[in-house]
């Protein structure tokens, strides 16, 4: 089995093991990205605006719109040559229109389904090759639990997180033969900017209706992450992970 080394964490140090991550300025990818180099990643961010102000020392952060193939495709290249082949992959950047169906857009389906389908479609197929070669690695993507169950006024984001989930059992069927686990993480509401557009009075009915009588926090969505990237989960692969404080049973 491969094993995973735990060093410390130096930029360019190649014998390190590397992370690449979508959307790791914010929220719970800012909060893997601490995760992993606190346990001696090396990391890569691809995001938007690239480097945030509060910018990790021994991050890799690129600037990078995971809709765009090519550019997704050049960055990570570009990662692999800095960092070394990418042995877990974390795709993580997505964005929420809420609406009721008949207002969305054509616009507004594009930019859901492409960052949020096709965010996962162009990083996998941009590190399932050197993956193969090196038959091991750790695919994982952030979905939703309303991608699971789907929502009112959220048709186009549940659409794309069940597409997600759909698309992380297959690969994990495709790739086990080859030593590459795959599986998704999906969050309930959790405590980040994307929540920022609803009102305390909303987050607190969503609140009341979990369980464990609260929102999640980013750091419990990369715990969990943290766990299925180790050699602790050699045996899970395909599985949709709900950490939905309950909302979801
Ligand atoms: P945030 O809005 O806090 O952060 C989103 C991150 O994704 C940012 O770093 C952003 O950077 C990046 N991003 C967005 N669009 C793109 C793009 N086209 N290309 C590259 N990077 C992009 O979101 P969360 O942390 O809340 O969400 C992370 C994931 O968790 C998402 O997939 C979301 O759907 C999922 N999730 C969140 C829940 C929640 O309640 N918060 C619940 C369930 C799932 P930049 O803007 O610079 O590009």
């Amino acid at each position: 089995m491969y094993n995973i080394s735990r060093q410390l964490n130096v930029k360019g140090d190649k014998s390190m093991p590397h992370l690449l991550i979508s959307g790791g300025t914010r929220g719970i990818g800012k909060a893997c990205v601490e995760l992993f180099a606190n346990q001696g990643y090396k990391v890569s961010s691809l995001s938007r605006s690239g480097k945030p102000e509060n910018a990790l020392g021994c991050v890799d952060y690129y600037s990078c719109d995971v809709k765009d193939y090519g550019q997704v495709t050049s960055i990570v290249k570009a990662a692999a040559e800095a960092s070394g082949p990418v042995d877990v992959l974390i795709s993580n950047a997505g964005i929420s229109i809420s609406g009721i169906a008949q207002d969305f857009t054509y616009q507004d389906y594009r930019d859901v389904i492409d960052t949020n389908f096709g965010g996962l479609f162009n990083l996998t197929n941009a590190v399932i090759p050197q993956m193969v070669r090196q038959q091991h690695g750790v695919i994982l993507a952030v979905s939703s639990m309303w991608g699971q169950t789907g929502a009112s006024c959220e048709a186009l984001y549940s659409a794309s997180k069940g597409a997600v989930d759909s698309y992380i059992k297959a690969l994990a069927k495709e790739l086990g033969p080859s030593g590459i686990r795959v599986n998704a993480v999906s969050p309930g509401a959790t405590d980040t900017d994307m929540m920022s557009v609803y009102s305390d009075e909303v987050k607190d009915v969503i609140s009341e209706d979990t369980p464990l009588g609260r929102l999640g926090k980013p750091s419990e969505i990369a715990e969990t992450l943290y766990y299925l990237s180790s050699d602790k989960a050699s045996f899970i692969t395909g599985q949709i992970i709900g950490v939905n404080g309950g909302y979801l049973i």
